[in-house]
């Protein structure tokens, strides 16, 4: 991104911020960092990111896969560590997606619970479940609660690279989860949008499960982020989606990364955006513990909103 497109889009996610301050609210982020196994130079890179800018990350471990060393590390590290499914193996749609007896996925998540107990002590892992490839199949996601999870953290892919080329971005708005409500849709032009792009619907809310997603910063196919213009556009879409009152203004936006696939570059652009977050009386990025145990946070995940 040449400097002056950085400059324009940071400024424009600064004036945005500036109108949450003149109504006294504070926009929330998290950073969630998935597939920890074991202590690798490439994780220990992601808690110096943390410790220097004073974040506490969800890290998602992969059960069956997380060793003793990971277990080592993480008494000297704080974080807030999540369960990602079990083994992370990709079946029809996923570990814990459609396609796959009930029964199976319960006794995975049941053998998964009990590896992160050994590994970590049972206090010492908050009983988040984040579904690997973000593929939850409906009757899962309604036996979490009674499988002991106080609740579920899947993914948002942007596909904005493959729909208009990385270089193409236009003002088009792709509601998240595909959903997208009336009154918001007719002020999209009011805020610059040329137009909208739903898609597939992924699996809808259940009341009782509490859900807070994360966007996945990773662009796949070129096994690094995404572009920094994309991942800034993004956040200043979220951040005026809740402003117009589509999306509830108290609901934490989370930034999802890989830490296994990022580069050095990767890490810099990462750092520099939680500097440009961090720098707003309008923003704050909670520590991981927060998201789902805080009462006020819990209501902007509860209700009725889409996404
Ligand atoms: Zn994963």
């Amino acid at each position: 991104m040449y400097r002056t497109d950085r400059q324009r889009i940071q400024n424009e996610i600064g004036s945005e911020l500036d109108q949450w301050s003149k109504v006294g609210w504070v926009a929330k982020f998290f950073w969630r960092d998935d597939d920890a196994v074991t202590d690798t130079p490439a994780l220990r890179r992601l808690f110096q990111v943390a410790r220097d800018k004073g974040i506490t990350v969800a890290l998602a471990v992969i059960p069956e896969q997380a060793d003793a060393a990971l277990a080592r590390l993480l008494t000297t590290e704080t974080c807030c560590v999540w369960q990602h499914g079990w083994n992370h193996r990709w079946y029809e749609r996923g570990e814990f997606g459609d396609g796959r007896p009930l029964e199976a996925m319960k006794y995975d998540a049941l053998s998964g619970q009990r590896r992160m107990d050994q590994l970590f002590g049972p206090q010492g892992w908050q009983r988040i479940f984040v579904p690997p490839f973000h593929e939850i199949a409906m009757p899962f996601k309604a036996l979490l609660p009674v499988l002991g999870y106080l609740g579920v953290s899947a993914g948002v892919q942007r596909r904005m690279d493959q729909l208009f080329g990385p270089q193409g971005w236009q003002r088009i708005f792709v509601p998240p989860f595909h959903e997208i409500a009336m009154p918001f849709k007719a002020l999209l032009s009011v805020l610059g949008y040329l137009g909208v792009s739903a898609g597939v619907p992924p699996t809808p809310r259940i009341e009782g499960v509490p859900e807070l997603n994360a966007f996945d910063f990773m662009d796949w196919k070129a096994k690094k982020l995404l572009p920094e213009s994309e991942i800034y556009a993004l956040i200043l879409e979220e951040l005026k989606s809740r402003r117009a009152g589509s999306i509830p203004a108290a609901r934490p936006i989370g930034l999802l990364t890989h830490h296994l696939v990022m580069d050095e570059q990767d890490w810099s652009v990462l750092s520099d955006l939680f500097s440009l977050l961090q720098s707003h009386e309008a923003s704050h990025v909670c520590s991981a513990f927060e998201v789902f145990a805080s009462p006020k946070l819990q209501d902007a995940i509860l209700d009725g909103f889409p996404h």
